[in-house]
């Protein structure tokens, strides 16, 4: 008799170092979240088992729930990347109720996309023909574009 006849053992968070490849993805997702919604506390990887004894990997709210489709395996960080970066928006969106990330032009929520092997935030663009979608910033990257402007600052140092 399996030991398990009470029922499968539940979900669990995943410790920092079994999955690097999806800690190092969601690490700029979380960072991405970070700059758009500051007072959301960072998301998290959560396992949940499978029937064969292994497990599915999902990104979740900082309280564990998660939402969507598991991680499926992916070849590259950039494919860890976009694959976090949409779990994470299916989580967000599903379970605190609203678009996320959102395009800072339009006002629009972005879906990750893929282009020329690097993860994007893609926005659907206005309804005008002259305002066509468009790749928003990099996944991980949306701290570079949604920092608002300081006049009278002038960066230090340059390149
Ligand atoms: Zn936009």
């Amino acid at each position: 008799m399996s030991p398990f006849v009470f029922g499968p053992p539940g979900p669990r968070f995943v410790a920092v170092g079994e999955y690097p490849v999806w800690d190092e993805a969601l690490a700029a997702v979380n960072r991405d979240l970070a700059v758009t919604l500051p007072e959301q506390p960072a998301l998290r990887l959560v396992a949940y088992p499978d029937e064969d004894g292994g497990e599915w990997v999902h990104v979740a709210l900082a309280n564990g729930d998660a939402h969507g489709n598991a991680l499926e395996p992916v070849s590259s960080a950039a494919e860890a990347l976009r694959a976090v970066a949409g779990a994470a928006q299916d989580t967000v969106m599903e379970l605190l109720w609203r678009a996320w990330p959102v395009c800072t032009l339009h006002g629009l929520g972005m879906h990750a996309a893929w282009d020329a092997g690097r993860a994007y935030w893609r926005c659907a663009g206005g309804t005008g023909p002259g305002d066509p979608a468009h790749l928003r910033g990099a996944v991980g990257e949306l701290d570079t574009i949604h920092r608002p402007p300081r006049p009278g600052r002038r960066r230090r140092g340059g390149r």
